[in-house]
């Protein structure tokens, strides 16, 4: 089924359940979808104003959150695998599925993954991150799922209708 609000939409199995995360309005929110396996898909969004100037691209972001990553001094690789999106028209956007090897003194080597979605929206004035993060233990039962519904996003701003705090510029 379509899950829609705030103009944007994805689409998640009718078994999942939806929570809102208060406060949450058009211009910043959070909502969390939950499948009856446990995997949690994020969705939140920002003022892309904010981001806008460090970050001119969706993938400069997540090159800048991959470095972030990198430079754990306990995590041993990383590896960045990129996934095709065909988003709406007009907007940055990066998808991609990371797996990261971290250890610490004397415990076992834990594998991360995380599957996320960035997109930019200039016409409402938004970044959206979609994403799921889990263990790599997880990853036979979640990766294909997590990778579909997040695929399955848009944004609707084609639906908004008048621009919303976009700044003066362009
Ligand atoms: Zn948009």
């Amino acid at each position: 089924m379509i899950f829609s609000i705030y103009d944007f939409e994805i689409e998640i199995p009718e078994d999942w359940s939806v929570e809102i995360s208060k406060p949450t309005n058009y211009e910043v929110g959070r909502i969390l979808l939950n499948a009856p396996n446990k995997l949690a898909i994020a969705i939140i969004w920002d003022s892309l104003s904010r981001f806008k100037d460090e970050f001119p691209t969706a993938k400069d972001f997540f090159n800048y959150q991959v470095e972030h990553i990198k430079g754990n001094r306990h995590v041993r690789s990383v590896d960045v695998q990129p996934f095709e999106y065909r988003g709406s028209e007009g907007h940055s956007c990066d998808f991609h599925r990371i797996h990261y090897i971290s250890k610490a003194r004397f415990t076992r080597e834990h594998h991360h993954i995380i599957v996320g979605l960035g997109v930019y929206c200039e016409k409402t004035n938004r970044f959206f991150v979609v994403f799921a993060e889990y263990s790599g233990e997880k990853s036979k039962d979640y990766d294909e799922v997590a990778k579909q519904v997040i695929q399955s996003f848009r944004c609707r701003c084609d639906r908004a209708k008048v621009p919303r705090n976009t700044p003066a510029s362009t």
